[in-house]
């Protein structure tokens, strides 16, 4: 038998629903923000991850999926949708009919990450940016975007943490002082570490290593390096969070995996999962889009992802049960050409349908008709056969009646209704 590939994973049948909930759900609450679908590629050159995402993270080193295609082109599966949406902006000028663009893509991205709990080499994220406007009020509204979101599906025990990362004039201060204070420790980060020590410091932040991680708790704070417009911003940025009522924690030793995010950062946590497990997460970027080729204009973002939501999602909730309208029993091969013609008018006017044209017993398809969830079951027999009826059963009350052929759909939509 030929396998999955290691860290990849099948969204079964019997998960569907709740999938199919996330996603509508999402494109609910993101199209009442004013966001509007975008549908980038899900491969792009390698280049534009580089230099979006940073030569110096986790994702560019270690993560992606990386190859030559048959042209001799360096191309790249999409380890996260925001470079690929800024490219996409850029390259169709899509500011200029819209200088305030607020977009979002549901899609696959891929990162060659340890697989364990949640953590997966394919996963589905959500994402929602809103670019051209620098207003932290902005911010927030990206915030209540990912937060409506996350109560709107009923997901528990998560929680908001924000922080201000700065602008590039309060990174360079930030940088020499992580510098000279990871100098200190230099004989016990990890090997990548010692490395980033020099090209990115704040990369140390977020190591997994354990002890690198006991030594960045130790480490200078961003939020003391913030010049007086960072520090306003951020202060705006929480003003209007109150003002919505949207309950959040200040987390100032987040920093966030990517290089691109200035000013605003933030995740959504699982109390048991912790950061490391974060089911969402974003922030502003002020040089991206420039970087990229655009017009130089700051945005901002954030990105759920659907297999951490699902995990705080019960399995049981009623909405993920399957359900149908009818179920149709047909009893002996005499009745299948009318249970057939049935089954297609019924299906025709918009009622789910299912039926089992070989031949089961009455009582193995009445045990299928549960499973199914179906809310009618319509048995169709000799006798009804003979009398141009079907008899109908609701699986709720058990009470049974005998429609007329001919009166079938009218029959079910009223039941519907
Ligand atoms: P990031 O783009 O790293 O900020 O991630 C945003 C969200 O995507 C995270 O909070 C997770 O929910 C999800 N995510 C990131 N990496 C993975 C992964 N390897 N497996 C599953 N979900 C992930």
């Amino acid at each position: 038998m030929i396998t999955l590939v290691k860290g990849f994973h099948d969204v079964l049948p019997d998960e569907s629903p709740k999938w199919a909930f996330m996603v509508n759900t999402a494109k609910a609450v993101l199209e009442r923000f004013g966001y509007r679908e975008i549908i980038p590629p899900i491969m792009e050159k390698t280049e534009l991850f580089v230099r979006g995402i940073g030569q110096v993270t986790d994702i560019v080193e270690k993560e992606m999926y990386t190859f030559e295609d048959r042209g001799g082109e360096t191309l790249s599966l999409r380890p996260e949708a925001t470079a690929s949406i800024l490219r996409a902006v850029a390259e169709h000028s899509l500011l200029r009919r819209e200088p305030v663009l607020k977009v979002y893509c549901i899609g696959p991205m891929f990162r060659r990450e340890r697989p364990s709990k949640g953590r997966f080499r394919q996963f589905f994220q959500v994402d929602a940016e809103i670019i051209g406007d620098d207003c932290p009020y902005t911010d927030a509204e990206a915030i209540a975007a990912a937060h409506a979101i996350m109560t709107e599906m009923g997901a528990t025990g998560l929680m908001m943490e924000i922080n201000s990362v700065g602008c590039v004039h309060c990174r360079s201060g930030y940088r020499k002082r992580l510098q000279e204070f990871f100098s200190g420790w230099l004989g016990e980060l990890c090997p990548d570490c010692t490395r980033r020590l020099e090209a990115n410091p704040m990369r140390i932040l977020d190591c997994k290593v354990e002890r690198c991680g006991e030594i960045a708790a130790r480490a200078p704070l961003i939020t003391d390096s913030l010049d007086s417009s960072c520090r306003e911003h951020f202060h705006e940025v929480r003003e209007a969070l109150d003002l919505l009522g949207i309950p959040y924690r200040i987390e100032p030793r987040m920093v966030r995996g990517l290089d691109y995010y200035t000013r605003t950062a933030f995740e959504i946590v699982h109390d048991e999962l912790g950061r490391s497990k974060a089911v969402g997460g974003g922030g502003r970027y002020d040089s991206l889009l420039g970087e990229l080729g655009g017009p130089d204009v700051s945005g901002i973002g954030f990105a759920i992802g659907l297999e951490r939501l699902a995990m705080g999602l019960s399995d049981d909730d009623p909405r993920f049960r399957r359900s149908m309208d009818v179920y149709v029993a047909i009893l002996g091969e005499q009745a299948r050409s009318m249970g057939l013609t049935v089954v297609n008018d019924l299906r025709r006017h918009g009622i789910s349908v299912e039926t089992r044209y070989s031949k089961m017993s009455l009582k193995a398809q009445m045990k299928l008709a549960d499973k199914l969830g179906a809310s009618l079951v319509m048995m169709i027999g000799d006798d009804e056969l003979a009398g141009g009826e079907v008899t109908v059963r609701d699986m709720s009350t058990r009470e049974q009646a005998v429609v007329k052929i001919d009166e079938v759909v009218r029959y079910v939509q009223g039941e519907r209704a």
